[in-house]
């Protein structure tokens, strides 16, 4: 089976690649490289020992996502290509909804046309917004609190709206929590272009040296010590949970999950966890609170453990020793390759 991947060369998507290619599907990568290297796609080559057909394009291009869906005879398209910095979502929403809602608008079209009516798409906890209970589970009210995660939101409605009209699709959206971690080998893993928005780069970069200190967004939050709780999840256990969504292509409708590992994990915790695996400091101030940023979120995953048969296996250890693994590999991300 042939699958599209938009995004694959991106930091989940490269894995969610490595991960299809092991388990015997032939892959398709559209990126722009917009945030990720091309030099990822011989990485994964390297770890898979198989080569991924790569067409470098923009998902808003439909002639050309029409003639590869149809040239390659694809049957899925696992949909990750988008942008997801909240603070810059803010700044830039058109920026955002042209990226994130016109380009997948965009993708279903080509799919239409072409008649494939199968689709993974990456969602995001951010749709839920400030927790009324926690853990977040499926049915948790969708007020997103950002311009990111209205634009993840609209797209959900979109496809419910388009499987509303048209039964013959099948939709698998995953909420992600927060992916972190790195492929056992070293050879992938976060390289974002730019100064680094989420934590654990962050302190991957400072314990290597690339950066001098961390800033944690405030520490009088109502948490166990003061600082954010987030739901850490080892990119790897997030990419097989793509798998086995695949199973759920079989059957059309509009199908939901919660992709976390179901702990929550403090700012103190991550850093903590990082100096122990790493053996180096990593020194910190304490800065007010982020704009937008919510105390404490995690999810219960239940629902994927139920019906895909996936839960989260990499503890918060592990996230830390692989992360470092690519730090110490690749000191200047995937750059040093390049030329
Ligand atoms: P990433 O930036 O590493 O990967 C996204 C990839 O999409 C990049 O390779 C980029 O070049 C490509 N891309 C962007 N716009 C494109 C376009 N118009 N056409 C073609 N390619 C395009 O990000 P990631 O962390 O791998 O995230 C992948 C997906 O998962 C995103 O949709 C993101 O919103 C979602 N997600 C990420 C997180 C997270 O914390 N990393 C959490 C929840 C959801
Ligand atoms: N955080 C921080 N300093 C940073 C980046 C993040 O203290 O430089 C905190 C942030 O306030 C939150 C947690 O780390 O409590 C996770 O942030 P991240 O941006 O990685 O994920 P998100 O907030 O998008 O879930």
């Amino acid at each position: 089976m042939a699958i599209l991947v938009t995004g694959g060369a991106g930091y989940i998507g490269s894995h969610v690649c490595v991960s299809l290619l092991n388990a015997g599907f032939d892959v398709i990568i559209v990126d722009n490289f917009n945030n990720s290297y091309p030099e990822v796609l011989h990485r994964i080559e390297n770890i898979t020992g198989r080569t991924p057909i790569n067409m470098p394009c923009d998902i808003r291009d439909r002639m050309m996502i029409e003639k590869i869906l149809k040239n390659h005879g694809c049957t899925s398209v696992i949909h990750l290509a988008g942008l997801k910095a909240v603070a810059e979502s803010a700044g830039c929403p058109l920026f955002y909804y042209d990226c994130n809602v016109v380009g997948t608008l965009i993708l279903l079209q080509a799919m239409q046309s072409i008649r494939v009516k199968n689709l993974i798409f990456s969602s995001t906890a951010m749709v839920y917004g400030l927790p009324e209970y926690l853990p977040y589970d499926e049915k948790h009210p969708l007020v997103p609190e950002n311009v990111y995660g209205r634009t993840k939101l609209i797209i959900e409605k979109m496809m419910a709206d388009l499987y509303t009209a048209d039964p013959e699709w099948s939709f698998t959206i995953l909420r992600y929590f927060n992916p972190v971690g790195a492929h056992e080998s070293g050879l992938i893993g976060e390289d974002p272009k730019g100064i680094p928005n989420n934590l654990m780069p962050i302190i991957s970069q400072v314990a290597s040296g690339r950066r001098k200190k961390l800033t944690i967004w405030g520490d009088n939050y109502k948490t166990k010590d003061g600082t954010g709780i987030r739901d850490y999840i080892h990119v790897v256990d997030l990419a097989n949970g793509h798998i086995a969504a695949l199973k759920m292509m079989e059957k059309p409708g509009v199908h939901l999950f919660n992709l976390g590992c179901g702990k929550g994990f403090s700012v103190l915790d991550v850093i903590g966890a990082f100096e122990h695996v790493s053996n180096r400091p990593v020194p910190y101030i304490i800065g007010p609170r982020r704009p937008g940023d919510i105390a404490e979120f995690f999810t219960n995953s239940e629902m994927a453990r139920k019906e895909l048969g996936w839960e989260a296996k990499r503890d918060l250890h592990q996230i830390c020793a692989d992360m470092w693994n690519f730090q110490v590999k690749n000191p200047q991300g995937y750059r040093q390759k390049e030329s």
